[in-house]
């Protein structure tokens, strides 16, 4: 089995937003697709270790806003590579709207949907959200970020002063972060957005 077939889909990118007795939280998903026109139904799945995806399962309502290719690396990190657990990603975050009672993020975005939980499937590390569309706008006509797109021109790139050349190095695929050393350890974690030593490839620069 060629797990690199994997790279071969394709997807958008997205903050999920939803909130509960005051407290906001979002994170970062490739997840959102629609999956029925009448009537209009989408589904997205969060990883079950996300907070976000406790409050939707709480509240049954979450908001989804549209990356597109004016979103920045830091907005990635603020929503992609820090808990909701242990940081309140609001607290210090004022480029957002509130839609329903759910926030919705108005730099790097494009739309936003504002969804109703209708059912739920368990898929072991992630929950699948089945959810109607309350109500949804287009903010701008900037084109959507694409997960191939984030890695192209949104993620640091490795820079070619970062090792001599022809040192053999690990690059995180998520990040862009560079691991100097060879082999890297089995539980690695990316000290930037924390995925582990197997979402890292072995480059020689
Ligand atoms: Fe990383």
């Amino acid at each position: 089995m060629n797990n690199k077939a994997m790279f071969s889909l394709s997807y958008g990118l997205f903050v999920i937003s939803s909130a509960k007795d005051g407290k906001k939280n979002g994170c970062i998903t490739n997840t959102a697709i629609q999956a029925a026109s009448d009537p209009l139904v989408l589904t997205v799945c969060i990883n079950k270790a996300n907070y976000t995806h406790d409050l939707v399962k709480e509240t049954g309502k979450f908001s989804i806003s549209v990356l597109s290719e004016e979103a920045d690396f830091d907005l990635f990190t603020h929503f992609g590579f820090q808990s909701g657990r242990d940081t309140d990603k609001f607290a210090d975050f004022t480029d957002y709207k509130m839609e329903g009672g759910l926030p919705v993020i108005t730099r790097g975005t494009n739309a936003y949907f504002l969804c109703d939980v209708v059912d739920t499937v368990d898929l072991g590390s992630h929950t699948m959200f089945v959810a109607k569309i309350a109500d949804m706008d287009v903010l701008n006509s900037v084109p959507s970020a694409t997960y191939a797109y984030y890695h192209a021109n949104i993620k640091p790139q490795p820079k070619k002063e970062d090792a001599p050349a022809g040192k053999v190095v690990w690059r995180c695929t998520i990040c862009g972060y560079i691991y100097e050393g060879d082999p890297i350890p089995d539980d690695f974690i990316c000290p930037i957005c924390k995925h582990p030593a197997s979402d890292f490839e072995r480059v020689t620069q």
